[in-house]
């Protein structure tokens, strides 16, 4: 699997992890071949507990408010998670780089490729593009992959509805 070298892949799988958790390692390794991750080996819940703690850093990456505390943690998560790259074509189907040893269980695949990823992503486009939908009660997160990079809301859904209901904030009677 290539996942898209600016991260964008990466940090969909993040928020999409993130937003429903797996409930087990079964779960995990389906979602994560899902995203076009190729899966190898067994898949246990020691992976599940790794992932589950990479999820808990990266929400603390989407909740920063300040862009250089969202970097040092981004900086620790690729601390822990991504050794040097190296290049594999490990797969046969094309050579890419990898963030992290031969060989690693799932759990520590998804770390190192949720840390990069991300990385990559608000370097890329900006630092700013990652965080939680603007309707108070959804707190889903969203990478904002925009081009614009305005998103303030996680789905259509959520738009409309915060426009309806300031709408009638505004005393308007709504017609939607
Ligand atoms: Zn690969
Ligand atoms: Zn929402």
């Amino acid at each position: 699997m290539h996942l898209n070298p600016y991260g964008e892949d990466a940090v969909r799988l993040a928020a999409d992890l993130a937003n429903r958790r797996p409930a087990d390692a079964g779960e995990l390794s389906d979602r994560c071949r899902g995203a076009g991750l190729t899966v190898e080996g067994p898949v246990t819940p020691d992976d599940l507990d790794r992932v589950g703690a990479a999820l808990d850093a990266w929400e603390k990456v989407v909740d920063a408010t300040a862009d250089h505390e969202r970097a040092a943690l981004v900086n620790a998560m690729l601390a822990s998670a991504a050794a040097y790259p190296r290049m594999t074509n490990h797969v046969g189907t094309g050579w890419h780089l990898h963030y992290r040893d031969e060989d690693q269980p799932l759990g520590a695949v998804v770390s190192s490729l949720i840390s990069v990823g991300t990385a990559l992503h608000l370097a890329g486009r900006g630092m700013h593009r990652l965080g939680r939908c603007a309707v108070t009660e959804c707190t889903t997160i969203f990478a904002d992959t925009s081009r614009t990079g305005r998103q303030r809301y996680c789905s259509q859904r959520c738009a409309n509805r915060d426009a309806v209901r300031r709408h009638r904030a505004r005393g308007v009677p709504s017609t939607g």
